[in-house]
């Protein structure tokens, strides 16, 4: 049987990022945002004019080297147990739209997944519906959505932002690949 293909986004999913850009951006502007309030990807519904100065955030090497402060390495270190396991039935990419010149951001990533992930697998990409694949993992409802309409099957971590979307969801990336192993193992 010809081994699926899986999409996997970055951001929100194999880490936790939004907690960390919310309690830097607010630690920088002396603000009290709450994950929760971010309701829609569109971010400018929540922060209005501040959605720029949000945004700028993700490009301060600082934050990058603060966040890896708070990243749960407990759970990238089951994260990384779960794709090798999927990689054993799957074709595993992690397909994230970020921007190229975060080197900080990218030096991360492979710090934490490079033994599982590698350069080959680690897509760059703004329109990733317009890949090949069989599944798709994102925490972006309007991401979903496009994949959905080209009959890709959707499946979203649930994030504040994505509860409009309706598809399969699950609450971490651990309990998602535990489905689609119990999925091919049984
Ligand atoms: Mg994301």
């Amino acid at each position: 049987m010809k081994r699926k293909i899986i999409a996997c986004d970055l951001d929100d999913v194999l880490w936790d990022l939004m907690n960390s850009w919310v309690k830097s951006y607010n630690n920088q502007n002396g603000t009290d945002y709450r994950k929760e309030q971010f309701t829609d990807w569109d971010i400018s519904k929540t922060l209005k004019d501040e959605h720029e100065k949000f945004f700028s955030v993700l490009s301060q090497d600082t934050f990058w080297d603060e966040h890896i402060k708070n990243i749960d390495n407990k759970t990238i270190k089951r994260n990384i147990d779960c794709i090798k396991n999927l990689q054993k039935y799957y074709d595993f990419y992690v397909t994230t739209n970020t921007d190229y010149r975060l080197k900080h951001k990218i030096d991360l990533f492979f710090n934490l997944y490079g033994d599982v992930i590698d350069r080959d697998h680690f897509i760059i990409i703004k329109d990733k519906w317009l890949l090949n694949v069989d599944i798709a993992i994102d925490d972006k409802a309007e991401t979903l959505w496009e994949f959905d309409k080209r009959h890709v099957r959707c499946v979203k971590i649930k994030q504040p932002w994505n509860y409009w979307f309706n598809c399969e969801g699950y609450n971490t990336f651990y309990e998602l690949a535990q489905k689609l192993l119990y999925e091919v193992e049984n």
